[in-house]
């Protein structure tokens, strides 16, 4: 059996962690949970979750902490994480972070490390500004670093690709006001337990990705 592991991907709205959880769960093979995910998929089937999100994500705040402990609770509850998983925007604020050890330690389980995506608020501006989404899967491309290869149609079933509600400018501005607020209190939270590394999030995602595999190579021969 595979070694548990259980990676946190951190980092501002943009700095990558979506592209870089797909390149990481293709090579390791562990699932990703993507909170963002989640709940779109509840605001698209306009569940009771979904209609109680769809307000704060659409404003760029964040869901609140009971609703998305909940939500996560129940997935990392499923069985196909219990090896471990790929964390990709959870946890996103101390008391859910609290919440994510403690759902760990139920099964035994711990967090191997948090990968913080360290990338400057101009970049993801400029990253963001690009970045268009598949309606139907959500697969992600950017036009210029990621591009369809039709411009505006996805390469996987031929959907639209559209600019995320959430992904506009103005909105994208009160997200980073909130990573700095709500989020960035998680680095001290995981360098304490000594479980934080900085990754430099700049360039391509080959270049981010290639820091990544480094990290978590030399992480894997120490355990
Ligand atoms: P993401 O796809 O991870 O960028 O998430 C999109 C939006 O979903 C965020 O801007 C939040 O409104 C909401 N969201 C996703 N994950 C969380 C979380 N862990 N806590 C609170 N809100 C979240």
């Amino acid at each position: 059996m595979a070694t548990p592991l259980n990676l946190i991907l951190i980092g501002p709205p943009g700095a990558g962690k979506g592209t870089q959880a797909t390149r990481l769960r293709d090579e390791l093979r562990f699932p990703i949970v993507s909170t963002g995910e989640i709940l779109r998929a509840n605001v698209t089937n306009a569940t009771r979750l979904g209609i109680a999100a769809q307000a704060h994500m659409n404003g760029g705040s964040l869901v609140p902490d009971d609703l998305v402990v909940a939500m996560a609770t129940e997935r990392l509850e499923q069985q196909d994480v219990s090896a471990g998983c790929i964390l990709d925007g959870f946890p996103r604020t101390t008391v859910q972070a609290d919440a994510l050890m403690h759902q760990l330690l139920k099964r035994r389980n711990t967090i191997t490390c948090a990968l913080l995506l360290d990338t400057s608020d101009a970049e993801i501006i400029a990253r963001i500004a690009g970045r268009r989404i598949c309606v139907e899967t959500g697969h992600s491309y950017h036009v210029e670093h990621a591009p369809p290869t039709i411009p505006g149609v996805c390469d996987q079933d031929g959907s639209a690709l559209v600019l995320r509600d959430d992904d506009k400018p103005s909105v994208v501005e009160k997200r980073l006001e909130v990573y700095h607020e709500q989020t960035a209190p998680l680095i001290d939270y995981y360098s304490h337990r000594k479980l934080l590394h900085r990754i430099d999030g700049t360039g391509s995602p080959s270049e981010v990705y290639e820091r990544i595999v480094v990290a978590v190579t030399a992480l894997r021969a120490s355990a």
